[in-house]
């Protein structure tokens, strides 16, 4: 009987994941990678898209892609909702378990206004959709183009 290979299970698939997913490719375990997304999302050129400089697909690519040649990883759609660190196991909001022998978290982080949550509202945020519409409307809607001639 053939042992039981090592599972590796990433969640997140940013440069943390992605990295950690593309380091494991020679080692002997099979890699789960779980992302809520389907896409790997290059951020540091998130500026380009909002600013109309780049469109979106330049700077993200679908994660099956990106590991289509890596033999020993499985990508998963999916929102991981709690983690069973007894039982070894996450849950995703479909309901469905991975079970895991080691868990690489890679979920990034958020903003933190530092007890003032109404800020929230207020701003534009470093992951920039608003700032892109916001942009768009400013310089190509007719109206602001020509009151700005
Ligand atoms: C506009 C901008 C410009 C930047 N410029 C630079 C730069 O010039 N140089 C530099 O070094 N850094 C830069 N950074 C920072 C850099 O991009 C981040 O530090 C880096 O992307 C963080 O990587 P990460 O893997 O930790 O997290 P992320 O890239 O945020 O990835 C986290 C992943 O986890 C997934 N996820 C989260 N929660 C769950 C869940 N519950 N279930 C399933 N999936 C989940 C998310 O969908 C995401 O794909 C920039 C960031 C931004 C926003």
């Amino acid at each position: 009987m053939s042992e039981k290979m090592h599972r590796v299970v990433i969640i997140g698939s940013g440069f943390g994941g992605l990295w950690a997913t593309r380091g494991l490719a020679s080692c002997p375990v099979q890699v789960t990678l779980i992302d809520r997304a389907n896409h790997h999302l290059f951020q540091p050129l998130l500026y380009q898209v909002a600013t109309v400089g780049l469109s979106a697909p330049d700077i993200s690519a679908p994660l099956r892609h990106i590991l289509r040649h890596q033999r020993n990883v499985e990508v998963h759609l999916g929102n991981v909702t709690s983690i069973d660190v007894i039982g070894k196991s996450i849950t995703t909001g479909d309901d469905a378990q991975v079970s895991y022998d080691t868990l690489i978290l890679a979920t990034g982080a958020t903003h933190v206004y530092f007890g003032n949550d109404a800020w929230h509202r207020m701003r534009l945020g470093s992951r920039p959709l608003l700032m892109h519409s916001t942009f768009v409307s400013a310089f190509f809607t007719p109206s602001n183009a020509l009151s700005w001639r």
